[in-house]
C-alpha cells in the first residue's frame, strides 16, 4: 500500500478532500502552492541559474500566471504555446523557442513576436533561423545516450553529435547569427545524477575547441530538465542533484562557469497534482483468478499516457486504505474500448480487497504530462477537467 503521507501532508490532504469532494470524476486538482514551493526550491538550489519553465509539462493558465509573476522564463515549443504565453503579457525576451523541429513559417512568427533565442540541431533548421530570425542567438542541442536511467527518455529524437554541433555553431556565426551556447536534456525523471557530468564534459570540450580554433566564445549552457518528481521509484532529493551538478560545473569550468539555464517541467508541477478516478468495474477473468481487474474512469487516453510501458509509476491511494487492510494484486485499466488502455499489468499494484465499484482511486504526483497529454475525445471521453487549489 502507498503511504499517502510520504507524498501529501495531512493538512494538504484534508484540504484537497474538502475542495474536491463534489467534483465529477475523473478530474485533476493542482495545488498551486506546491508549484510555487518547487519553483522556489529549484531557484534556491541553483542560485546562479535562470529558469525556463517547459510549459508543455502543464500549460494551465494559473500555473503560467503564477510562474510569470515569480519571474520565471519559459521554454516554448510551438506557436500555440507562444500565443498562450503572450496573452499573459510575458515579454518575448523571457522566451526561448526550444523545439528543434519547426517550420520556417513558425520561426518567422516567433521572430515577428520578438523572440530572439532559438534551439537547433540541424543544418536545415539553422539556415531557416538565419533567414527568418536574422541576428538571433542560437544554441545547439547535443545528443546524449542516457536513456536507461531516465524513466521517460528524450534522447534519439533530439540533438546532434558534438562534432556536428561544432560545425553548426561555426555556420551560425558565418550566417550572421550569435552562437550562444549548448543545450542538452538528460532524459525526463533522470535518476542518475552522473548523466549531467557526461553532458557537461561534452559541453566543456565544445566551449574550449570553438574558442581555440574558431575564436567563437560561447556563453551559455542550457542543462534542460530531467529533475525528479516523487513517484513510486525513489530518487535523490533535488538538493543532491544541485550540489552534484554544481560540482561538475566547477570541475570543468573552474570559477568561470557560463550562464546557466534550466528548463524544468516535471519537477515543478508533477507532485502538485492529484488525479481522482472512480472505479467503474472490478472483475476477474475466470472463476478462480486471484488477480482482479480494476477499471477506472481515466486511462491512457485521458491523462495517464505516461504509463506507456509502465514507465511512470504513480503512487495510488484509495478510499479503503487503512493501516491493517487486506490487499490483493490488481491489473489497473482505463475505460476505453482499446486494449492498450491498461496502465499497470506487468508491475502488479496491490489494492484493498474490499475495494468496490464507485470507490475513488487517487493518483498522486499527476501534475505533469497529464491534463493536456490526452486525446480530445476517444470513445467520447473528454480530456480531464483541471481545478486549481490556492
Ligand atoms: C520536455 C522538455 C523539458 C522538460 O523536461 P522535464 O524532464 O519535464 O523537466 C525541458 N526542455 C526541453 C527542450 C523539453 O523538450
Amino acid at each position: 500500500m502507498t503511504n499517502r503521507e510520504d507524498y501529501v501532508s495531512n493538512s494538504d490532504w484534508k484540504k484537497f478532500l474538502e475542495f474536491s469532494k463534489d467534483f465529477e470524476t475523473p478530474n485533476i486538482v493542482i495545488n498551486l502552492r506546491t508549484v510555487k514551493k518547487n519553483y522556489i526550491k529549484l531557484k534556491d538550489s541553483f542560485p546562479y541559474a535562470r529558469i525556463y519553465y517547459a510549459m508543455k509539462a502543464n500549460p494551465g493558465e494559473p500555473i503560467l500566471r503564477m510562474l510569470a509573476e515569480e519571474g520565471s522564463n519559459f521554454d516554448i515549443a510551438s506557436r500555440y504555446e507562444l500565443d498562450q504565453i503572450l496573452t499573459l503579457k510575458v515579454p518575448p525576451d523571457r522566451l526561448s523557442y526550444g523545439n528543434t523541429i519547426k517550420k520556417a513559417v513558425d520561426i518567422k512568427y516567433f521572430y515577428s513576436k520578438g523572440v530572439r533565442m532559438f534551439a537547433t540541431d540541424s543544418k536545415e533548421d539553422l539556415k531557416n533561423i538565419a533567414k527568418y530570425a536574422p541576428g538571433s542567438r542560437v544554441y545547439v542541442r547535443i545528443l546524449l545516450e542516457s536513456s536507461v536511467t531516465a524513466d521517460w527518455p528524450l534522447s534519439r529524437k533530439f540533438g546532434c553529435h558534438p562534432d556536428m554541433a561544432y560545425d553548426l555553431l561555426v555556420l551560425a556565426r558565418d550566417m550572421g547569427l550569435t552562437p550562444y551556447g549548448i543545450s542538452f536534456h538528460v532524459g525526463s525523471q533522470q535518476r542518475d545524477i552522473g548523466q549531467w557530468n557526461d553532458a557537461i564534459a561534452k559541453t566543456k570540450y565544445l566551449f574550449t575547441s570553438l574558442e581555440e580554433e574558431e575564436d567563437i566564445k560561447l556563453t551559455m549552457i542550457n542543462m534542460g530538465g530531467g529533475f525528479p518528481s516523487f513517484y513510486v521509484e525513489p530518487t535523490n532529493d533535488l538538493k543532491e542533484y544541485a550540489s552534484e551538478i554544481t560540482r561538475y560545473l566547477h570541475d570543468d569550468f573552474g570559477d568561470d562557469i557560463p550562464e546557466i539555464i534550466l528548463e524544468p517541467g516535471r519537477s515543478l508541477v508533477g507532485d502538485s497534482g492529484i488525479l481522482t478516478t472512480e472505479v467503474v468495474l472490478i472483475s476477474r477473468k475466470n472463476n478462480t483468478a486471484l488477480c482482479r481487474w480494476v477499471y477506472c474512469d481515466a486511462g491512457k487516453f485521458n491523462g495517464l499516457i505516461e504509463t506507456l510501458d509502465e514507465s511512470i509509476k504513480y503512487p495510488i491511494v484509495t478510499e479503503k486504505d487503512k493501516p491493517s487492510c487486506r490487499e490483493g494484486e490488481v491489473i489497473i485499466a482505463g475505460p476505453t474500448c482499446d486494449s492498450m488502455d491498461i496502465m499497470y499489468e506487468t508491475d502488479k499494484y496491490r489494492l484493498p480487497t474490499d475495494l468496490k465499484t464507485g470507490d475513488r482511486l487517487y493518483w498522486l504526483t499527476t501534475g505533469a504530462y497529464t491534463s493536456t497529454y490526452a486525446s480530445v475525445g476517444f470513445n467520447g471521453f473528454p480530456p480531464l477537467k483541471t481545478y486549481y487549489m490556492e
